[in-house]
């Protein structure tokens, strides 16, 4: 995803959109379709302020029942960039840029993977898989959740229940 900067680097102040569509991007645990990258870039003197947003679609795979879902995202980035050789240690979070284009595609994919959500869930209301037949139980219910417990153990049960819905 190069840009050319050849002219808005040597123009302070000046403004150069620029616009990407991408058909397809994986980020190694996510794959993006129809990514749609766009924004400006701003020359503020010392430096090349790319700031934009990916529109696109996300192919997450639900932690609950481990099908894999759609999901729209809509992910604002931001991305300083100077021309030259990185410096020190001090300016970590800067993007170094020889010559005349910058190229964005670490920025996106960056910025990809700090949006992703750390439980991907296909739907609150999902039902995931039995943990005992394994069966999805948002296609089909399984006789395993209706098993009688023993009372002696009924107790201890909900003790070790990591998720009580009557705690808040
Ligand atoms: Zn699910
Ligand atoms: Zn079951």
């Amino acid at each position: 995803m190069n840009i050319d900067v050849f002219r808005i680097k040597k123009d302070v102040s000046a403004v150069q959109m620029y616009h990407f569509s991408v058909s397809s991007l994986s980020t190694g645990t996510v794959t993006y379709a129809d990514l749609d990258i766009s924004g400006k870039i701003l020359n503020d003197g010392a430096i090349l302020e790319v700031t934009g947003q990916i529109l696109g679609e996300a192919r997450f795979v639900c932690g609950r029942c481990l099908e894999p879902y759609l999901a729209k995202v809509e992910i604002p980035f931001q991305a300083n960039f100077k021309e030259g050789l990185p410096e020190s240690d001090q300016e970590a979070d800067m993007s170094w840029f020889q010559g005349d284009s910058i190229d964005i595609a670490e920025t996106v994919r960056e910025s990809l993977i700090l949006a992703e959500p750390f439980k991907q869930v296909c739907r609150q209301e999902c039902r995931g898989l039995c943990p005992i037949c394994g069966k999805n139980l948002n296609m089909e219910i399984c006789t395993c959740t209706t098993e009688t417990i023993n009372p002696k153990f009924a107790v201890l049960q909900k003790l070790l229940e990591p998720k009580n819905p009557t705690q808040s």
